[in-house]
């Protein structure tokens, strides 16, 4: 069976009880790509109960006509050619002192869209931010350097625009095909503004004769050029990175195959309480492992040392796992720890129990028998969700438990397993040490990945036309 598109909209309306009542209504696609197949996707939706909000594009089923929650995307336009495609991208890309960009994975992302609609013989108008100029032009954060690092890349010249003033006639003499890169678009206020003011939408909606999106990374943002830009172009389709990454992150979430591992990791609790109250719902298996293990096993009365803890989260780890209890999540923490007594690694290091770390130590990895208590569990899940490390793996000292996590990750996927990387942390770590194409799906997005994942509806990916 060929499924061209599903749409999931997934009405998440369980109260929740220890923390918030949260109305998450997730819009989602599902188109041609490789995440899982389309058909056991269908059945699997089925099974869940999400029938009456799937579509089925391309296929005959009468049954399938409820088409709330279906985003168009640029595959669903017809004759654009010579039409001037007004693009909102995350290249929002690492730069040294010198302006060289020292890491293109944003810019590598975004190519199959441009390649797509050059393909097709569309204009293509690019809109992006880079750093946080806060609505003022400031050149230290120009994409100028970005225009000409894409230009080389991709061996032909991206035109840059360096005022909207200038845009309208830069973009009348675009030829079919051509790609333009507009300057920064939060040198300009209205950008980032909390209005309703849509005058800047409108100016900008002149540059297009439809408009994508395929900044995933700037999805969870509500600004002109991520969300209000879509209510005044029309249409106002995803881009196929963003067609990719909620189809992939949502298949993770909506549609696992069995068992389905998250792990959930880094410093805080406190900001990813919406993540695991989301995971709860949805995972058999959770590991919680990184710093915020830590207020867990203090809130179950352990010693922890000098590990961090916030205290102010001690009630809400207690609710994480009654929760979990409740729901039959079979929650999993280390057992032992690679503690120390130097943060900066130049200290003496011993593995000891997570609820037996000595004064004046804290735990900073997991120990060996953790280390493969996690491995084991991911190497007989099907799927797998991985945000946050589970160690201080900035320091190779202390990255060995994450490598860990992430290789069992890597040899879960080879084996058949679907792996979903989101959060920037976690993706650094998975590129670190290993071959992001050995996952499933990196994310590009940080703050929009962990938004999804904690179930909230994108506003860039809301404002999008349904089909
Ligand atoms: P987050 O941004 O909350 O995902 O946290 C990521 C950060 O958590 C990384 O920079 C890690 O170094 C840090 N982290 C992970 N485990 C620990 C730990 N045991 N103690 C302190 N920091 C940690």
């Amino acid at each position: 069976m060929s499924i061209q598109r599903i749409a999931l909209s997934a009405a998440n309306l369980q109260p929740r009880a220890d923390y918030r009542v949260q109305k998450s209504v997730q819009n989602r696609n599902v188109s041609d790509f490789n995440c899982a197949e389309m058909s056991s996707a269908a059945s699997l939706a089925i099974r869940n109960n999400y029938m009456s909000n799937i579509s089925f594009k391309g296929i005959n089923n009468d049954s399938a006509n409820n088409t709330v929650g279906l985003k168009k995307s640029i595959k669903d336009l017809e004759d654009i050619k010579g039409k001037r495609a007004l693009v909102r991208v995350d290249i929002n890309v690492p730069l040294d002192e010198n302006k060289n960009v020292t890491d293109d994975t944003r810019i590598q992302a975004i190519r199959p869209t441009i390649d797509y609609l050059k393909d097709k013989g569309a204009k293509i108008v690019l809109m992006a931010h880079l750093g946080r100029p806060k609505g003022q032009r400031n050149e230290e954060y120009s994409l100028k350097p970005v225009a000409e690092y894409m230009s080389d890349l991709f061996g032909e010249e991206v035109v840059f625009i360096p005022d909207i003033k200038d845009a309208p006639e830069m973009v009348a003499n675009l030829k079919e095909g051509q790609i333009a890169l507009l300057e920064n678009i939060r040198f300009y206020k209205a950008e980032e503004a909390k209005n309703d003011d849509m005058t800047f939408a409108k100016e900008l909606a002149q540059l297009g004769d439809f408009y994508v999106n395929d900044a995933f990374g700037a999805a969870h943002r509500n600004h002109t050029s991520t969300a209000k830009l879509a209510e005044v172009l029309k249409p106002a389709v995803s881009g196929l990175l963003m067609e990719k990454e909620i189809r992939c992150l949502s298949q993770a979430l909506e549609n696992p195959e069995r068992p389905f591992t998250a792990v959930v990791g880094g410093s805080k609790v406190s900001s990813k309480i919406g993540v695991l109250e989301n995971l709860l719902d949805k995972v058999d298996n959770l590991i919680i492992g990184g710093g915020m293990a830590y207020t867990f096993v203090k809130a179950n009365g352990g010693e922890i040392g000098n590990s961090l803890c916030e205290d102010d989260q001690i009630d809400v780890a207690r609710a994480i796992m009654k929760k979990a209890e409740e729901k039959g999540v079979n929650l999993i923490f280390d057992t032992d720890v690679l503690a120390t007594d130097d943060f900066s690694g130049n200290g003496t290091t011993k593995i000891v129990k997570i609820d037996e770390i000595p004064e004046g130590f804290m735990g900073v990895d997991s120990g060996i028998e953790s280390r493969e208590k996690f491995a084991n569990v991911l190497k007989s899940s099907k799927t797998i969700l991985m945000n946050g490390p589970v160690g201080v793996f900035e320091n190779p000292k202390f990255s060995k438990g994450t490598q860990s996590v992430l290789a069992a990750i890597v040899e879960a996927t080879k084996n058949g397993a679907t792996s979903v990387i989101g959060g920037g942390d976690s993706v650094a770590a998975a590129k670190q040490f290993q071959d992001a194409d050995d996952f499933t799906h990196v994310s590009t997005g940080g703050g929009a990945s962990l938004e999804f994942i904690e179930g909230k509806v994108l506003p860039g990916v809301d404002a999008l036309d349904d089909i």
